[in-house]
């Protein structure tokens, strides 16, 4: 993976020598109601559960909202540092958050006729106060906070992909490409939170039963690995990045990443990666549908009979 045309971003908000007590720990109820998006979820919920062949998700979305409908504000007080961290961690996950903020950019622009709007980035060692979704520890791996709009990351996950899961070859650089897809994949989210699927289905999911919800959550985790294939294409056609063996890297990288890495927690709202990701075929599979596609129309999980 070659870094060496990616802007850096500076949304990442450094937090790991622990002196940030932000975050408004406040807990905003998940219920963001009114946001005059109900006939949809009714449409869904119906043709989800009863079979009757449904509208994609996106054609719903585009249809009727053409814009952010799941968008938030973040009423969390300004960090204490936000910008583009010099060390060489901060500096790979700054400059792949800047690749997702401009290839995200145009895929918005070019697919949805609509404005991306960029999420941030936190990093930290060890625990975090999210402010918006609890205590962030580094056992639960990275993850999106639909809440305040943010990744959490713990570096030490980069090396965990490694020593802990021996998730991606180290030879040839191939870990690098792979642990950008995990980043990739947290932005997933973010998408489907601007296009309003995330707090559908997290709607959804409180009205399933445990077995259905289970199933939405798959269907979530496997669309947020076709997004991050998405980003990966349009990025290519950008940058020309790619180099040998990373995409095999992340292809292992997805087999190897499972739930059992993921401490789960029953947190009362969304926090996509505390729930199953999907079995290790069907994450290659739709990581490969989004990387060879790069259309976001090839990402809808929901509407799919076999994932
Ligand atoms: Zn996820």
């Amino acid at each position: 993976m070659k870094l060496d045309d990616f802007r850096a971003s500076d949304n990442v908000e450094d937090h790991r020598d622990g002196s940030y007590g932000g975050g408004s720990g406040g807990g905003l109820p998940i219920g963001r109601g009114g946001m005059g998006l109900g006939a949809i979820v009714v449409v869904l919920v119906v043709s989800y559960f009863t079979g009757i062949s449904p509208q994609t998700l996106f054609s719903v979305v585009n249809t009727v909202t053409g814009n952010g409908g799941g968008v938030i504000t973040d009423n969390s007080p300004a960090p204490s540092r936000t910008g583009t961290p010099s060390d060489i961690d901060g500096q790979f996950v700054a400059k792949v958050l800047g690749a997702t903020e401009d290839t995200w950019t145009q895929i918005f622009q070019e697919q949805l006729g609509n404005t991306y709007s960029k999420p941030r980035l936190v990093v930290y060692n060890g625990v975090d106060n999210t402010g918006r979704c609890g205590s962030a520890q580094s056992a639960m791996g990275p993850f999106y906070c639909p809440n305040d709009q943010k990744i959490y990351l713990d570096t030490e996950f980069f090396q965990e992909m490694k020593s802990r899961f021996n998730a991606c070859p180290t030879t040839q650089g191939a870990c690098a490409f792979a642990q950008a897809n995990v980043i990739a994949h947290e932005v997933g989210h973010h998408v489907q939170n601007l296009i309003g699927i995330l707090p559908k289905v997290d709607q959804m999911r409180q009205q399933a039963s445990d077995t259905q919800a289970n199933a939405l959550s798959v269907r979530l985790e496997l669309q947020a690995d076709c997004f991050a294939g998405v980003w990966a294409n349009k990025t290519q056609q950008r940058l020309n990045f790619l180099q040998n063996g990373d995409i095999e890297g992340a292809l292992q990288t997805a087999q190897a990443i499972g739930d059992d890495m993921l401490q789960k927690k029953s947190r009362g709202y969304v926090v996509p990666d505390s729930f199953t990701h999907g079995s290790s075929a069907q994450r290659q599979k739709w990581l490969t549908t989004g990387l060879k596609s790069g259309q976001i129309k090839d990402c809808d999980t929901f509407s799919a009979s076999n994932l």
